[in-house]
């Protein structure tokens, strides 16, 4: 018998795989070049403008309207005025078709959207496409479902809506977060006026078409635009009776002194830092890819980001190899190419307060890793990074980032573990990654945050109620707890 010899390969194995370009249309997205406030079902000429951009190119996308005290008068008024005529006396079942029609609309129109809301705000298409829309879709269904079981979710007690519900929202999931703010609203009988962040008011500014051709009733949503001077005027308006902000604890915090002694109603969603908590029996290619949607998904622009990863010692050179190959993978680029894992910062102000964090952690110590990827020249971008040799003191342990940059502890027992997990001013969310049944509730009772999630990271549903405490905020949004803040009760 002759000896086989092995086959000269004519090619080569790739050593490394290139992704050829993928991009998304644009073209199911029409831009006006200017957009005026919704107000009482029409839309109301703005006294002043200013020039929104695309953060992934820097290019002008529209004028947008910055709103006056006046401005925003005309719109709570116009809310007031629905409320008052009509939209609360409606019998829940009809407040429901008109959340279904919602609902049924953004899913027919979900590719506009999630086009317009990458090129708007700079997270990667994947994501919008299949995170914010069909999420922002599934919560109008969900409140629609309750809008006349509200006797039912809370028995015995007279639910009645409240009034007017002022709603400021930030940039990280601009209609992801209208939806969550506004589809309890309107199942309960409240009318709204909500303020888009100003760097993100466009998907904001299209939903205002969906709402017109639900037929909604004028004056039930009304959107204005413009930055925190707009947000202010809503919040210390008279006329509004309740209000709901997701932002910065700064702003949250300024928010709650304004409104002592108001009787106003006031739930806030604010910042976070929270643990992802990684046990040596953990099942680490998973925990691996946990931790990477946990911090990198969104950029990291993600009030509950897993930015502080806390590794069981025994396994921590093994993991942050795998970590850091895992990293070496991630496609950073144009957010509208299918491929793309991380896309633009949303701002220069943003970037600047990451590069500043960075900054900072290099000088107090900790060692940066970043995997090598070219950057675009324009726009604005942070490559993920990941530091390593970080003590609990430093900033980057210890503030929100809110970019795509890890910080990462270890621990040697779970009571270690929940003590560092726990030594933060936040309380918005905690990961746990252990095969053990017995320790995610061992963990889940001590780790004081609103949301546990084991052996998965920055999962949602609208049925689930989301919230923290301490200076993550109070109040819960999502699932039957998410009525609540809309209601008021004869009690
Ligand atoms: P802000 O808290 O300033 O923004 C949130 C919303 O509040 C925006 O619509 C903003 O308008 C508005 N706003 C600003 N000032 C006031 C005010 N005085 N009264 C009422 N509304 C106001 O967050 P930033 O965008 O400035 O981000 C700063 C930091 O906050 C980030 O770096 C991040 O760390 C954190 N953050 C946390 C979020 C979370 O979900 N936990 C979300 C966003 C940011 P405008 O956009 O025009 O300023």
């Amino acid at each position: 018998m002759t000896e086989i010899q092995p086959r000269k390969s004519a090619t080569p194995a790739p050593t490394s795989w290139e992704y050829a370009p993928a991009p998304e249309s644009r073209e199911v997205v029409t831009l006006r070049e200017r957009y005026d406030h919704y107000v009482g079902g029409e839309w109301l000429e703005p006294s002043e403008t200013y020039t929104t951009i695309s953060p992934s190119s820097e290019e002008s996308l529209a004028q947008i309207g910055q709103a006056s005290p006046e401005e925003v008068g005309l719109a709570v008024a116009a809310a007031r005025d629905a409320f008052a005529n009509g939209w609360s006396a409606l019998p829940g079942a009809e407040r429901a078709k008109y959340l279904f029609r919602i609902a049924r609309i953004l899913q027919e129109r979900a590719r506009e959207f999630a086009v317009l809301e990458s090129l708007n705000g700079g997270k990667p298409i994947k994501e919008s496409r299949d995170v914010d829309l069909p999420l922002a879709a599934a919560h109008f269904f969900y409140y629609a479902g309750w809008a006349d079981k509200l006797e039912y979710a809370f028995p015995n007690r007279s639910p009645k809506p409240l009034g007017v519900a002022a709603q400021i929202i930030p940039w990280n999931f601009p209609l992801l977060m209208l939806a969550w703010k506004i589809a309890p609203a309107l199942a309960c009988g409240n009318t709204v006026v909500l303020k888009p962040a100003e760097t993100t008011p466009l998907t904001a500014l299209l939903f205002c078409d969906v709402v017109r051709q639900a037929e909604l009733p004028p004056g039930v949503v009304n959107i204005v635009t413009g930055d925190g001077r707009t947000g202010a005027a809503l919040v210390t308006h008279d006329d509004v009776d309740k209000i709901a902000f997701t932002g910065s604890t700064e702003v949250g915090k300024a928010i709650q002194r304004e409104l002592a002694g108001s009787g106003k109603r006031l739930t806030l969603e604010l910042g976070g830092k929270a643990a992802n908590v990684i046990f040596d029996d953990a099942a680490l290619d998973q925990a691996v890819e946990g931790i990477v949607n946990g911090i990198y998904f969104n950029q990291g622009h993600v009030c509950c980001a897993g930015s502080r990863l806390l590794v069981q010692e025994s396994i921590y050179e093994q993991l942050i190899g795998k970590l850091k190959r895992r990293l070496s993978t991630l496609r950073v680029g144009d957010p509208l190419d299918k491929n793309t894992d991380v896309g633009a910062i949303n701002s220069k102000l943003q970037l600047e307060k990451i590069e500043e964090l960075v900054a900072a952690g290099k000088e107090e110590g900790a060692e940066i890793y970043q995997p090598p990827c070219t950057l675009p020249e324009k726009g604005y971008w942070f490559a993920p990074t990941v530091f390593t040799n970080v003590a609990q003191s430093y900033r980057i342990a210890q503030e929100e980032i809110f970019g795509p940059v890890l910080s990462v502890l270890t621990f040697r027992t779970p009571d270690e573990a929940v003590e560092k997990a726990n030594n933060t001013m936040y309380g918005l969310s905690a990961g746990v990654w252990t095969e053990k049944g017995s320790r995610i509730l061992w963990m889940a009772e001590r780790l004081r945050a609103g949301v546990v999630w084991a052996n998965t990271y920055n999962r949602f549903d609208p049925a689930s109620p989301f919230g923290g405490y301490r200076e993550s905020g109070f109040g819960r949004e999502g699932g039957r707890h998410g009525l609540e803040p809309y209601l008021k009760f004869d009690e």
